[in-house]
């Protein structure tokens, strides 16, 4: 047979994963989307490799909303597929349907998979597939991805040659629309394919549509809103379009469903009666997240984590490679390179796997339940608010165990802008392996004070809320975050198959992706831990002072005495707590003369209190906390951002930010204290007076996104 090609296209939840998955088994290609994070996954039929299977995002709608959207809509036409999959959720017909009258309009071959069919059974409905396809004009298909049933009559319409031929009846949406879509037609002819032009001529009638067009043509099609908008009492154009596709939608499905539930609630309406209930839905979500978090991040992911980190990577790992090198006789220097910076830093960072992936799977499964599309709806109102949308609040959690899947979890956002706004805020909530470097300045310098370790989360609360404030003034994020316009999907039982998948997939990116800068970076650091210049020639060096770290530390030092602390070895802390946060106790261990001291470093807490003074060493700390995370978590923010100014603007934001807290507490606490009022007091005090104004100063012109959903009813 010849080569062909098929987009499967459905709403999220349809079962559209599952689908991809038994069609084309482990014959998988993952990639992203050219310049985007968002992934890209093709793959062949299983037994037909010339038959290519691509995977489009999961979408309600083909309108330019958001970056899946687009990215669908220009493969669709830039690059068609001999048919399109079309995969609905058989019990969300109507619903699901709206897409499938916009891919109509693009004129493309298109088979119909009505999904769920072990589900609708279960609820005594039926739907009758071959009426269903006669009135459409395309084959329909019931099937159920996730029990197997009836994938090979798909599998049977794929394989035909009559599925890349099939002409679908034309849908007609009454002379009125008709009559705007055919201006629309003759506006925009010159620029579009001709056999794409009545999917255009909608997609030119949304507010705002630029693509292609002249400014002539623009100002024409808006006068054509405008005209249809007069003559129909200010009805807009775009809710009256959506409102024909559904009318459309009930006559296609009229009388081919039968055994309906009308009337009565369905089991996922009844389950959101308790669950998003005004007094129950705060308690109920604040349990599924102590459990959630109790088994992640405390109970199992610790236990894993540590067990990883201190016995596979703490004496397997080192124990198996060391007595490799000593058998092969490898030199010193070298088995140092192996062991203190290769398979150390890189175990310090693959530590966080095994913990990781309890998380995901535990995420996978939230997803795939559909209850984190309840969570993000319970918690937009306040979210909103600070800049941020409700979907921010999973990646903030998450990151404080582990910034890693923290940024990764970021991933369920849909919208562009709210995502990496998320990537950008959540390693200020301070992580695990910050809290041994917070223990280690409330024992040194706070008379190990309880009241350290929460005022530390209270910071990184503080920062994201602040941040997020700040960074929508900025021409970047300008605008309110999107709307919550994710409609919720009904619940149910994930298969195991599913999530597994999904939970590998997100680890495995890390693995490699976070993996190639760690590796990297953790050899630049052990170098110049290493080397130096001892006795005025090059060595391998004994004393920490003379290494090349030591001079780094001294040359940047400087940048931080308006913080309070300019010491080199302060520095240093700050450069090898890169490569994992819990490294600045170990680092001023080894400064002030201990080869090794306790988790906490109880050892030194003398040192460090002498040597930062309070007012430092809390100046100290709050930097730390701040400022970029560890190179895992930068791994994971250029893998998130995929994008180099993106990652940098991240990057700089976190360290200035950092920077300009660090130096207000520190100016205004030393002017507090000592009365000593400098030029560096009136800074600090202008940065806060700055950024007061900068947030409440009015706006000239108020550039408001609009991401409208077609079609989402409200
Ligand atoms: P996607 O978001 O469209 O990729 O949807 P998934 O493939 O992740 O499926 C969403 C949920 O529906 C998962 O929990 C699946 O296990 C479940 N699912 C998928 N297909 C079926 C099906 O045919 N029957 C039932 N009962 N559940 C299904």
């Amino acid at each position: 047979m010849s080569k062909r090609r098929f987009a499967l296209v459905g709403n999220p939840n349809s079962g559209k994963t599952t689908l991809f998955n038994a069609l084309t088994g482990s014959n998988q290609f993952i990639g992203n989307w050219p310049g985007v994070t968002v992934e890209k996954k093709s793959g062949h039929l299983i037994g037909h490799p010339e038959v290519e299977i691509l995977d489009l995002p999961g979408l309600y709608s083909l309108a330019a909303n958001s970056l899946e959207e687009i990215i669908a809509s220009k493969e669709l036409t830039e690059n068609p597929p001999d048919a399109i999959i079309n995969i609905v959720d058989g019990t969300n017909l109507e619903r699901n349907l709206y897409m499938t009258t916009q891919l109509f309009d693009l004129g493309i071959p298109l088979i119909l998979v009505i999904n769920m069919a072990d589900e609708l059974r279960q609820e005594g409905i039926s739907i009758d597939a071959d009426k269903l396809s006669k009135r459409i004009g395309y084959p329909v298909v019931a099937i159920s991805a996730l029990k197997g049933e009836n994938i090979d009559k798909l599998i049977g319409h794929l394989l035909s040659p009559e599925i890349t031929q099939n002409h679908p009846a034309k849908t007609d949406y009454g002379a009125d629309i008709e009559a705007v879509i055919a201006q629309a037609f003759g506006i925009i002819k010159p620029s579009f394919p001709e056999s794409q032009l009545r999917y255009w001529s909608f997609r030119s009638l949304e507010p705002g549509f630029k693509q292609n067009l002249d400014q002539v043509q623009q100002l024409e099609l808006q006068r054509l809103q405008e005209d249809y908008e007069s003559s129909h009492e200010g009805d807009d154009l775009e809710s009256s379009i959506a409102g024909l596709r559904y009318d459309k939608i009930d006559q296609l499905v009229n009388g081919t469903i039968h055994g309906s539930r009308k009337g009565e609630l369905s089991f996922s309406d009844r389950v959101d009666q308790i669950v998003t209930n005004r007094w129950l839905a705060l308690p109920i979500f604040v349990l599924v997240m102590v459990i959630v978090y109790g088994i992640s991040i405390t109970t199992l992911g610790t236990y894993l984590t540590d067990w990883t980190n201190e016995v596979l990577f703490g004496e397997i790992v080192p124990g198996f490679v060391s007595s490799l090198l000593e058998r092969m006789s490898v030199a010193e220097w070298l088995q140092s390179l192996i062991l203190d910076g290769i398979v150390a830093g890189v175990g310090a960072v693959l530590g966080f796997v095994p913990q990781m992936l309890v998380l995901f799977f535990m995420l996978a499964f939230l997803e795939a339940s559909g209850y984190m599309a309840r969570i993000a709806f319970i918690m937009d109102r306040a979210f909103r608010k600070w800049g941020l949308s409700g979907k921010s609040f999973i990646p903030l959690l998450v990151g404080s165990g582990c910034s890693v899947p923290g940024i990764m979890a970021s991933r369920t956002i849909e919208e562009e802008s709210d995502r990496r706004m998320t990537v950008i805020l959540t390693s200020f909530i301070p992580c695990g392996a910050k809290l041994p470097v917070i223990a280690l300045f409330a024992g040194a310098i706070a008379g190990d004070a309880l009241w350290v370790a929460p005022a530390a989360y209270f910071l990184g609360i503080a920062a994201v809320i602040l941040s997020g404030l700040i960074l929508r003034k900025t021409p970047r994020f300008k605008g309110d975050p999107s709307p919550f316009v994710m409609e919720l999907p009904p619940y149910r039982l994930p298969g195991l198959k599913t999530i597994l998948r999904s939970t590998w997939e997100r680890g495995w990116s890390f693995i490699k992706k976070a993996g190639t800068i760690i590796l990297l970076s953790s050899i630049v650091i052990w170098a110049l831990l290493r080397f130096g210049v001892e006795n005025g020639s090059l060595a391998t060096v004994e004393v920490l002072g003379n290494s090349f770290m030591a001079r780094l530390g001294s040359l940047i030092s400087w940048m931080f005495r308006p913080l309070g602390w300019d010491s080199w070895q302060a520095a240093v802390a700050t450069i090898t707590g890169l490569v994992a946060k819990e490294n600045v106790v170990n680092t001023f261990g080894i400064l002030f003369g201990y080869a090794e001291v306790s988790e906490t470093g109880t050892e030194i807490w003398a040192n460090v209190a002498q040597h930062f003074g309070v007012l430092g060493g809390f100046s100290f700390l709050i930097f730390n906390l701040l400022c970029i995370p560890c190179f895992a978590a930068i791994g994971a923010i250029k893998r998130e951002m995929n994008n180099a100014g993106w990652t940098w603007f991240a990057l700089i934001y976190q360290s200035v930010f950092a920077y300009a807290v660090s130096f207000v507490f520190y100016q205004i606490g030393n002017w507090a204290l000592t009365q000593q009022f400098s030029f560096m007091t009136i800074l600090a005090i202008l940065v806060v007076l700055g950024t007061i104004y900068f947030l409440v100063r009015p706006e000239k012109q108020k550039e408001v996104r609009t991401p409208q959903r077609n079609g989402v009813r409200a």
